[in-house]
């Protein structure tokens, strides 16, 4: 339902569970944040409200890292538990995921991957793209190319925003018949699902367009379609008043 993303200066954590925040206004069962620290992936991710959430992460802090994804779910595959709640990990927890829309083609890809040894642990359809970005990431070593050969492989309406242990000053993004926004700073990023999750920090924005991949950065922004050709972006100003 909410997505938010982050690489730059400040705490991860922070900046991602504000965002969060002000995408509540569009509805949720479950909440959940992923964060780079210490050479590893910390998540934490709760049914209900995103007081849940905070209530957990007071009680089992997580480190606060350079870099992060959060997001609000609102259940399609998989009832509102704590274990179907997003970021998905894979089962070696190096890679993170979170995902608006619904992956058609789930089940297939579900039975591949336990085929070649993956343990599924939820009942949602974004469970395997962890899983597949973790496969193709460890083959290439790029994670905005992973994400390219894993949105070849994928049906439905998605975005999907990742993060991973082993490429800690990346974030990376991919919408289809979704939207993702990206937020320009100044040495730091973001990714939302909607504007309003960043407009506290900047107003430079990039909105992605129909079948493109993300990569960020604490210093640039680069975007391609699913094949990896270079694609052009528009900058554009948010001067809508965010304090409505
Ligand atoms: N289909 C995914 C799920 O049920 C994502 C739902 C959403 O857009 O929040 O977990």
């Amino acid at each position: 339902c909410g997505i938010v993303g982050y690489v730059g200066g400040q705490s991860a954590l922070d900046v991602v569970i504000a965002g969060l925040r002000r995408l509540e206004y569009r509805g949720y069962d479950s909440a959940g944040v992923a964060v780079l620290a210490d050479g590893g992936l910390a998540a934490a991710k709760k049914a209900g409200k995103l007081a849940n959430l905070e209530k957990e992460l007071s009680d089992r802090p997580l480190p606060s890292g350079p870099a992060g994804v959060g997001h609000t779910r609102w259940a399609t595959h998989g009832g509102p538990t704590d274990a179907n709640a997003h970021p998905h990990l894979d089962n070696a927890g190096r890679v993170a995921v979170v995902h608006n829309g619904i992956i058609e083609n789930f089940a297939q890809l579900r039975e591949e991957l336990a085929e070649r040894g993956h343990e599924l642990l939820s009942e949602t359809d974004t469970e395997v793209v962890s899983h597949l970005l973790a496969e193709c990431f460890s083959a290439s070593g790029d994670l905005a190319e992973a994400m390219r050969q894993v949105c070849r492989r994928l049906e439905g309406a998605f975005t999907l925003v990742a993060v991973s242990a082993d490429d800690p000053d990346v974030v990376v993004g991919a919408r289809r018949n979704s939207p993702l926004v990206v937020g320009v700073g100044d040495g730091e990023n973001f990714l939302a699902s909607d504007v309003a999750a960043f407009i506290a920090h900047t107003r430079e924005a990039i909105e992605l367009g129909q079948d493109q991949v993300v990569e960020l950065r604490r210093e640039g922004v680069t975007v391609t379609d699913f094949d990896g050709a270079t694609a052009d972006v528009r900058r554009y100003h948010v001067d809508w008043d965010a304090s409505a």
